[in-house]
């Protein structure tokens, strides 16, 4: 039976960042993939230039139901020591906006780099590989596969098994619960899981209001009682998009109220009095045609003071114009899901921190099991901090392990 010292199952990011460090450490590694190549998912990433990793990582950019576990893996792995990895690897980057950096080329550069370094390091990589049962043994685990191209199967012994095998998005990358079973076998509880980081869906007319502004991006203040973001968002024929719907869509639950802030810099009720006693003749929609795309008047007019819409603003009462104002400060819709796995960034929920060390990503339950990346209940914002957590984990995983 072939024995390694440490057994990875998921070559995605933070299987391949703990494999060549763990390698450099000194230790025999098998990372092992049921997927025909390595980091999918970093090739589809950030649009194809990959955003690698955020300037500030800090823990309030990750939800979880245990908040503070990010903190002693970030606090080792940061920033900067990756940036200094893509620099030594020669690869272009640039910042954009809220600190967040991506590839100047490609996101094939940081798989590469990736790859370059666990060959360096000696990690042996075998994908096409399913796995069929895990063992616990008294050295540690003996891992039962079968190659999914010519079907023959082996057994591997290994003292520790890190489990990389990411969450439930894009099911067409390779994303399977696969992690979150291996959990359960062990007595790992798992927080129930849900498309992150995704476009928010809407039916009925709000739905066909939505549809109809298709293309338009205004920017916004997206909110709810748990989250406040001040980003562009889109209106797409599906639904909401845009920064400001994925970010607030990691701090959404089925059945809740968004609100949005469609004029973020002005007070629309103190704007509609105001222009009320300059202009009295002049109808809403003359009145907001300064301050809001036309096309957004036009659909909210149908939507939402229907019976205003030929009222000139001297015969609206104040308190009408003052209500018409707060609800475009604060438009309250409820969305009737997201568009999911689909297309989901990352999945919220996943393996239990609290079962989990976070200075090592050892299970509490089961020794030389360790749990990395997306896998956990760690979901990071949009910026490159899902990543960040990827490297940052995968990191003192390897450390740990090395050191024991
Ligand atoms: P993954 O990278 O998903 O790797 C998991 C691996 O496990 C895969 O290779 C998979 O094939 C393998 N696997 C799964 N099941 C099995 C099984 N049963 N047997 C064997 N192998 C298995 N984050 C950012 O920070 N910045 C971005 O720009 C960004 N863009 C994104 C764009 C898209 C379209 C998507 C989907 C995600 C994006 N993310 C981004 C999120 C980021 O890609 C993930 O958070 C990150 O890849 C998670 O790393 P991981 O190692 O936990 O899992």
């Amino acid at each position: 039976m072939e024995q390694v010292d440490t057994l990875i199952i998921g070559a995605g990011a933070s299987g391949l960042f703990c494999a060549f460090h763990l390698a450099n450490f000194g230790k025999s590694v098998l990372v092992l993939d049921h997927a025909n190549k390595a980091g999918k998912k970093i090739l589809m990433s950030g649009g194809g230039r990959c955003n690698f990793i955020n300037r500030q990582v800090q823990t309030h950019h990750f939800v979880s139901q245990n908040p503070h576990f990010v903190k002693s893996a970030l606090s080792r792995y940061g920033s900067e020591d990756f940036i200094a990895l893509v620099e030594r690897h020669r690869i272009g980057y640039h910042e954009r906006e809220h600190g967040q950096l991506f590839c100047d080329d490609s996101a094939k550069d940081i798989v590469k780099m990736l790859l370059d370094e666990c060959q360096a390091a000696k990690a042996t990589i075998a994908l096409n590989t399913a796995i069929e049962q895990i063992i616990p043994s008294d050295s540690g685990f003996v891992i039962r596969t079968k190659h999914k191209k010519d079907n023959r199967s082996a057994s591997i012994a290994a003292k520790s098994l890190v489990i990389a095998t990411g969450g439930l998005s894009i099911p067409t990358l390779g994303a399977t619960g696969f992690g979150y079973q291996v959990a359960t076998q062990f007595g790992h509880t798992i927080i129930p899981t849900s498309a992150g980081l995704v476009p928010f869906t809407f039916t009925d007319k709000l739905g066909e209001m939505i549809k109809s502004l298709s293309g338009l991006s205004i920017d916004v203040i997206a909110y709810n009682n748990r989250a406040s973001f001040q980003l562009p968002m889109l209106f797409t024929h599906r639904g909401l998009s845009g920064p400001a719907m994925l970010q607030l869509s990691n701090h959404w639950q089925l059945g809740e109220i968004i609100t949005i802030n469609l004029l973020p810099t002005l007070d629309a009720g103190e704007y509609l009095l105001k222009q009320k006693t300059k202009q009295p003749k002049q109808l809403l929609r003359t009145a907001l045609a300064g301050i809001l795309p036309k096309k957004l008047i036009a659909a909210l007019e149908n939507h939402l003071w229907q019976q205003h819409k030929d009222t000139e603003l001297a015969n609206l009462k104040n308190d009408t114009l003052r209500q018409l104002g707060n609800t475009l400060n604060a438009w309250h819709i409820k969305p009737s899901g997201t568009e999911g796995y689909r297309v989901a960034e990352v999945t919220k929920g996943g393996v239990d921190t609290r079962q989990v060390s976070g200075k090592t990503m050892e299970s509490r339950l089961q020794p030389n099991l360790y749990f990395i990346g997306e896998v956990l209940d760690v979901t990071g914002w949009l910026g490159g901090y899902n990543f960040a957590w990827s490297w940052a984990s995968g990191y003192v995983c390897a450390e740990s392990i090395a050191m024991r």
